[in-house]
């Protein structure tokens, strides 16, 4: 008869993984415009999808509120990583807001190819999931153009004003395979649909994405940390459990990990969302430590050094020319 083989149990830790540069930038330029400007500055919508990262910043004087009409007239008003429509930039300065702009530069670059596509009077098609921040904000660059498609399953209800006059772009923090099969399809329905000049799916998105993808066939359990509005996080616990994770979980915090998550567990992946500062993730490995897994062994699929500048409106005041 068999003799139960008793695994040993490890950690396989995502790399890269966690904060990616856009989110690394706007984080600090709140922090920053607090420094500079005193407490309070208000911040349009969470500044990234994290709980943790809001509360922190809540606690240093950020105020965060939901449209640009809840700010006081004349104060200093961030606006998040994901990004905003000319509409909101308007209304700020109607309001005579100080405006910061915390947009990641990768998303300001769908931004500009939006605005490109539609002078070229073609239809856009934007994948990228209804309700999201940064679909909101790449929507309104060109609102008369752009036609949104959340899924594959999408692509067959959309209707189309001239089937030879299409482009597509997408949201940054998408399922890069899920979003592949959108294009696939689309095409299929749409033979002359034109690509965008570049990737929207950002570096940070796909990089995680591959990293899990790698870890994910050798987890038992898979445990990503993020929020729930946290669409790149969420995607990340989809890609585990498409690749062979046998379970996976998001968690905001270490408390959140269940005993019962572990039982016949030997191999757990951990990664963490692009909006996820790394002390969340050293809890849960701590966490797990208590449980019987020590050994943490790091897959790495890539490295990372992108680094973006702040927001010009920090630059010019660092410099003292303001
Ligand atoms: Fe920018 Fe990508 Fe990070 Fe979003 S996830 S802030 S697009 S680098």
């Amino acid at each position: 008869h068999e003799v139960p083989v008793d695994r040993p149990r490890r950690v396989l830790l995502a790399a890269p993984r966690g904060y990616c540069a856009g989110v690394d930038r706007a984080v600090i330029a709140v922090e920053k415009a607090i420094e500079n400007f005193g407490a309070p500055v208000y911040v349009r919508k969470q500044i990234v999808h994290n709980v943790h990262v809001v509360s922190e910043l809540e606690r240093r004087g950020a105020i965060f509120v939901d449209e640009v009409d809840e700010v006081p007239a004349g104060s200093h008003l961030v606006f998040s990583a994901h990004g905003v429509s000319p509409m909101v930039v308007q209304a700020a300065a109607d309001r005579e807001l100080l405006a910061i702009d915390a947009t990641c530069p990768l998303v300001t670059k769908v931004h500009r190819e939006a605005s490109r596509f539609a002078k070229q009077e073609l239809q856009i098609l934007l994948i990228g999931h209804a309700g999201h921040e940064e679909v909101e904000g790449t929507m309104g660059h060109a609102p008369e153009r752009t036609i949104l498609v959340n899924s594959p399953e999408d692509v067959d209800r959309i209707e189309v004003a001239d089937p030879d006059n299409l482009v597509w772009i997408s949201q940054t923090t998408l399922s890069v395979d899920e979003t592949m099969e959108t294009v696939r399809r689309l095409r299929e329905r749409f033979p002359k649909l034109q690509d965008p000049p570049s990737d929207d799916i950002c570096y940070a998105t796909q990089n995680r994405q591959v990293a899990i993808k790698k870890v994910a066939p050798q987890a038992d359990l898979v445990i990503v940390v993020g929020s729930a509005n946290s669409s790149n996080s969420v995607r990340l616990v989809e890609v585990a459990l498409e690749h062979g994770a046998k379970a996976a979980h998001r968690i905001d915090y270490a408390s959140e990990i269940q005993q019962d998550w572990l039982e016949g567990v030997a191999s757990i992946g951990v990664s963490s969302g692009a909006s996820v500062p790394e002390v969340l993730v050293q809890e849960v490995l701590a966490e797990l430590a208590d449980a019987g897994f020590h050994d943490v062994e790091e897959v790495r699929t890539a490295e990372e050094d992108l680094m973006f500048s702040l927001p010009k409106e920090l630059r010019r005041d660092a410099s003292g020319k303001a």
